[in-house]
């Protein structure tokens, strides 16, 4: 058992059952009228969230970083479930640190990359920037947008979404890019992309652990 440091990591929502039938709510997907995506033109959000999500458990397990996942294969388990999940473990181990993976929608048009903590400032509010500088450097210039609030002197967005304020430890929400946009539609689709962000996601975790 883990006893000093463990990541929880988040796939959001649900994704494709064994019948391959998306198990998630109508607006966690997007036809587009072009392209292949995950299933003749449809790009399902939970199914690319799983995707960078088992990407960085791959990282993590190859540098032995202990990792806990608490969203599961396919199915859309609830949040609350989830975060009682992660604050039962944070209860025996030292550090904790939550992070859940998701991309946006924002009616076709919007495009960039965002982080989301709870409101006010907490270490989260320091996870939040320590990804945005990590997310800069190694992805750079290849996604469009990165789109940010400052006015309270950070890069992170802030609202009371519920893994955020219910979790006990520090946690990040990450909106990879607009799904619904089709160019970052595309980046998403995108190896390398993907890759990147979950290359950038592990040095945050690694990072995080002299914050915590
Ligand atoms: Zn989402």
């Amino acid at each position: 058992m883990v006893k000093d440091f463990l990541v929880f990591l988040d796939a959001g929502h649900g994704a494709l059952d064994a019948a391959g039938n998306y198990v998630t709510a109508p607006s966690k997907q997007y036809k587009h009228s072009k392209g292949a995506f995950h299933k003749d033109g449809w790009f399902y959000e939970g199914v690319f969230n799983r995707t960078l999500t088992n990407v960085v458990a791959r990282k993590l397990r190859d540098l032995s970083i202990p990792y806990y996942m608490v969203s599961h294969e396919w199915a859309d388990i609830s949040l609350n479930y989830r975060v009682d999940v992660a604050n039962w473990y944070a209860k025996k181990v030292k550090n904790t640190l939550y992070v859940s993976n998701h991309a946006n929608a924002g009616g076709g048009s919007a495009r960039g990359f965002e982080i989301y903590t709870s409101p006010g400032n907490t270490t989260s509010d320091k996870v939040a920037e320590l990804h945005w500088n990590n997310v800069k450097e190694v992805v750079g210039d290849r996604i469009s947008r990165y789109r940010d609030d400052t006015t309270d002197g950070d890069h992170d967005k802030e609202a009371r979404f519920f893994v955020l304020t219910r979790t006990s430890m520090p946690a990040i929400l990450v909106e990879h890019l607009f799904f619904d946009n089709y160019e970052d539609a595309l980046l998403l689709m995108d190896d390398e992309i993907v890759e990147r962000f979950a290359e950038a996601q592990v040095r945050t975790i690694i990072e995080a652990q002299g914050l915590l």
